[in-house]
């Protein structure tokens, strides 16, 4: 059985940023959406990317898929109403 990771970005397209904040365990009997999108909401994070990671070869993290959330996208950069 395959072990899941989420890691949560912190994105700001305005100052070049892509930094990863959180990792989150993905329990085996979880689905991997909605884990990923949950993990996106508690650090208000536009991207998640989540890595598998196959038995035996724990140091070898595969990227599985990649989630973003438009909604927590950074928008500093923007122009105010
Ligand atoms: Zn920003």
């Amino acid at each position: 059985m395959n072990a899941f990771t989420a890691v949560t970005y912190d994105v700001c397209p305005h100052e070049s940023l892509c930094e990863a904040m959180n990792r989150y365990e993905i329990e085996k009997e979880e689905d991997i959406e909605a884990a990923a999108a949950r993990a996106a909401g508690q650090d208000v994070a536009p991207l998640v990317e989540v890595y598998q990671t196959p038995a035996g070869k724990e140091d070898v993290p595969l990227l599985y898929k990649t989630y973003r959330f438009e909604a927590y996208t950074c928008r500093c950069g923007e122009p105010r109403d």
